[in-house]
């Protein structure tokens, strides 16, 4: 059985990504910085049937939690074939780059970019041991540089996201750099935006989470000649998903 590594699965799009590839007879460890609210989450699934699944406490803002989380999974399993740097956060508010704060700007970079490079790091020896390692950075359309800087992008005049999108646009050179790192091996790294989606993240404003999921759980499961080093929005781009960095 296949297994998989998700930060922040224990609501949102983390969760419904969970689901679906414990659909699709994966062993999921289902990261949660607040244990009790990972257990309900799993309770949740295994309500529906879905048990190949346990919950890992982390923290990936705190380094002794991503380091108890690696001791964790050690006791469980020597490999791990994907890892889902899922968990974010959208910085607060006020949103735009005059009006925030500095610590806004530190809580969402740690969070969002140096979170994901420090379990990516944690775990890379694990999904090495995979033939075919995965890694899906959970990234968004507003922090593409070329399309939040052309003012005929559709959400050029709305996606005002100073904070959230400047830690995106690092967590997209953060893949970039990464991908290039593992070029010569069987990793596919890659960047992807759910799109617009209602979970708490947007107050339950956008579209269905399930859709959401099922575009992070494509490019978890591409084939050995799948793309890496890529971005991919497939709310952007329906036809090919892939989008300028
Ligand atoms: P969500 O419902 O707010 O879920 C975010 C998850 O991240 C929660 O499980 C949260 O845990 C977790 N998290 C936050 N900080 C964490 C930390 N320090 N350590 C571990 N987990 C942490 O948001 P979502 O919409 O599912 O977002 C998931 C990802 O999709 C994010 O990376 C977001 O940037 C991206 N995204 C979302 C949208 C959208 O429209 N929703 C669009 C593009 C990209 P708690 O429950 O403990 O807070």
């Amino acid at each position: 059985m296949k297994k998989v590594l998700i930060t922040g699965a224990n609501k949102g799009i983390g969760l419904e990504t969970a689901k679906q590839l414990l659909q699709k007879e994966f062993y999921v460890y289902l990261g949660s910085r607040d244990l009790n609210k990972g257990k309900e989450a799993i309770e949740k699934l295994k309500q529906e049937g879905l048990i190949n699944v346990e919950v890992i406490q982390l923290d990936v803002t705190d380094e002794n939690s991503v380091r108890a989380a690696r001791e964790e999974i050690d006791k469980k399993t020597d490999s791990l074939d994907i890892l889902i740097n899922n968990a974010g956060i959208n910085g607060g508010s006020p949103y735009t780059a005059l009006e925030s704060s500095s610590d806004q700007f530190m809580a969402a970079f740690n969070t969002n970019v140096f979170g994901v490079a420090r379990v990516t790091k944690a775990f890379i020896d694990l999904l090495q041991k995979s033939p075919e390692p995965r890694i899906v950075n959970v990234s968004t359309s507003v922090g593409s540089l070329s399309l939040q800087s052309n003012p005929s992008w559709p959400a050029y005049d709305f996606a005002k996201y100073a904070v959230y999108g400047a830690s995106k646009a690092a967590l997209n050179m953060y893949t970039i750099q990464l991908a290039y790192e593992l070029r010569e091996t069987n990793f596919k790294v890659n960047a992807v935006c759910p799109g617009y989606t209602s979970t708490d993240f947007t107050f339950q404003n956008g579209g269905d989470v399930e859709v959401a999921g099922s575009r992070i759980v494509k490019y978890a499961l591409i084939d050995k000649d799948g793309p890496t080093g890529k971005f991919f929005s497939e709310e952007t781009n329906p036809e090919t998903g892939e989008i300028p960095w």
